[in-house]
C-alpha cells in the first residue's frame, strides 16, 4: 500500500481532523505534505460536505445543509521541484470507499439552500443513501436499479497563483454585476429568488490548512471558492477520470500545491442534482510526475486530460433529445443548457412511468453512468443535445417496446425531511 498523506477521520468534524482540511483556492495555504515525482502516495478525503450528512431515512441534513463551508478538501501537497510553468502530471492508481465506512449519499438541495439544475421542478429537498458491494452499488431510497459504479475524484487541481486568483475573482465579480439579463442560460425564467449566478469570496467558516489564523483573515476575503472547474481543473466532475487516468494540471506557484476530494462513487455526466453524484469520503491513491516548462512544451495554460480505460460495460441505452426550446414554448439561440434541460426532463418522464417519482428519477440520472453529449451544434436555431440512459443500469427492461401497456410498479420514494 503506498503511504498514507494526508489522514482524515469520518466520525470528526472538518476543523478537527488529523490532517488539516482545506475549502478554498489561495496560493499560500501551506503544504500539509511533500510529494516526491515518482512517488506513490495515499491521500484521505472526507465527503464534500465534510461529515454534514448521515446514512439515515430522512433528507433533513440535506435540507439544512450549511454551504459555506463546501468543499472539504484534501491537501495541499508540495511536489518536489515543480515551478511555475511546468505541468504535474498526476496518475489516479486507484480509488474507493473506506472499507468500513461502505455507503455514499445523493441529495437534492432545496431552492434557496443551493438549488439544481431542475431546481424549478424540483424544489424540495430528497436523499438517496446508496450502499456499496465492491463496484456495485444499490439504494433503498432508489429500488430496482443496481450498477457497476464509474469512481472518480470529482475536484482535483493545483493552486493558482496571486495574479490568477486575481484574474478569477474580476471575472467572475463582473458575470454577478452585469446581472441575470446577460445569461440566457441560467433558468428559463428569470426569478427574484434565482440562484446566484456565481460565488464570490466568502469569508465564512474558511479553512485553509494550516495557515496561521491572523493570515486566514486576511486570505480568506480573497481565497476562491471551489465550486466551478477552473484553468487548474479543479472541480471539472469529468465522470471517466477514473482507475488509470492520467490527468496534466499547469503549475502556477512553486510546489504545485495540489489539491484533491470531493470522491464521487458514480456520476452521471452533468451531475445534474448539483449534490450530484454518489457522494462519499474514501480513498485516491496517486503518482505524480513533472514536464518541466511543459506548459510551454505543450502550449497549454489548461488542465489536459486522458482517461484511463477501466469502466464499466454498457452496451444499450435509451437515448433523449433535447434542442433549444424551453417549457414555455420561447425558442431560445443555440442554447445547449435548454437542450441539456429539456433531453433529462423528457428521461425523467419517461422513467415515471416505470412507477418512480420524478426526484428519483432526477436522482438516478444524476448517480448512473449516464452519457450525455452535444450532438449537433450548428443546426439553427438549436443545439441538439442527447442524454442517453443505460439499460442495464435497472433491474427490469426500461426499453420503449415495454411501455406499450406497462403498469407502474410502485417504487417508492427518495428520502423527504422528517
Ligand atoms: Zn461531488
Amino acid at each position: 500500500m503506498p503511504e498514507t498523506v494526508f489522514d482524515v477521520d469520518v466520525d470528526a468534524p472538518p476543523e478537527e481532523q488529523p490532517s488539516p482540511i482545506v475549502n478554498r483556492w489561495h496560493p499560500d495555504v501551506p503544504p500539509a505534505a511533500t510529494i516526491e515525482p515518482g512517488e506513490k502516495c495515499r491521500i484521505e478525503c472526507l465527503d464534500w460536505t465534510g461529515n454534514q450528512v448521515v446514512n439515515d431515512d430522512s433528507a433533513n441534513d440535506i435540507r439544512d445543509m450549511r454551504l459555506d463551508p463546501n468543499h472539504h478538501l484534501s491537501g495541499p501537497f508540495r511536489v518536489e521541484g515543480a515551478e511555475p510553468g511546468d505541468l504535474l502530471v498526476v496518475d489516479i492508481l486507484d480509488l474507493g470507499p473506506f472499507p468500513d465506512n461502505e455507503w455514499g449519499f445523493t441529495g437534492i438541495f432545496e431552492l434557496d439552500n443551493g438549488g439544481g439544475f431542475l431546481t424549478d421542478h424540483f424544489p424540495n429537498a430528497r436523499k438517496a443513501i446508496w450502499d456499496f458491494d465492491g463496484v456495485y452499488t444499490h439504494s433503498r431510497h432508489v429500488p430496482d436499479v443496481r450498477f457497476a459504479g464509474l469512481s472518480h475524484p470529482g475536484i482535483l487541481g493545483t493552486a493558482p497563483s496571486h495574479d490568477l486568483l486575481e484574474e478569477w475573482n474580476e471575472r467572475e465579480q463582473a458575470l454577478i454585476e452585469r446581472g441575470p439579463e446577460a445569461e440566457t442560460a441560467v433558468n428559463h425564467e428569470t426569478r427574484e429568488d434565482q440562484p446566484p449566478l456565481a460565488l464570490p469570496p466568502e469569508p465564512n467558516e474558511v479553512l485553509l490548512g494550516d495557515m496561521a489564523d491572523d493570515e486566514v483573515e486576511e486570505a480568506a476575503e480573497k481565497a476562491a471558492r471551489t465550486i466551478p472547474p477552473r484553468e487548474n481543473a479543479g472541480n471539472c466532475d469529468i465522470k471517466n477520470l477514473s482507475r488509470g487516468s492520467r490527468v496534466y494540471l499547469p503549475v502556477f506557484v512553486e510546489g504545485a500545491n495540489f489539491i484533491t476530494g470531493d470522491l464521487h462513487f458514480s456520476q452521471g455526466d452533468g451531475e445534474i442534482t448539483f449534490c450530484g453524484a454518489i457522494e462519499m469520503a474514501g480513498f485516491v491513491d496517486l503518482k505524480v510526475d513533472l514536464i518541466k516548462n511543459g506548459m510551454e512544451k505543450l502550449d497549454t495554460d489548461h488542465a489536459i486530460f486522458k482517461p484511463g480505460n477501466v469502466e464499466p460495460q454498457f452496451s444499450e441505452y435509451v437515448v433523449f433529445e433535447g434542442y433549444s426550446v424551453d417549457e414555455d414554448g420561447t425558442q431560445h439561440y443555440k442554447n445547449s443548457t435548454v437542450g441539456m434541460r429539456r433531453a433529462c426532463l423528457d428521461a425523467i418522464d419517461y422513467l415515471k412511468q416505470f412507477g418512480y417519482t420524478g426526484e428519483q428519477a432526477y436522482i438516478i440520472l444524476s448517480t448512473v453512468p449516464v452519457e450525455s453529449r452535444i450532438a449537433g451544434i450548428v443546426d439553427l436555431p438549436n443545439t441538439c443535445v442527447t442524454v442517453s440512459v443505460p439499460k442495464e443500469v435497472f433491474e427490469f427492461d426500461i426499453d420503449p417496446d415495454e411501455l406499450n401497456g406497462h403498469s407502474s410498479d410502485d417504487r417508492g420514494e427518495a428520502a423527504n425531511p422528517s
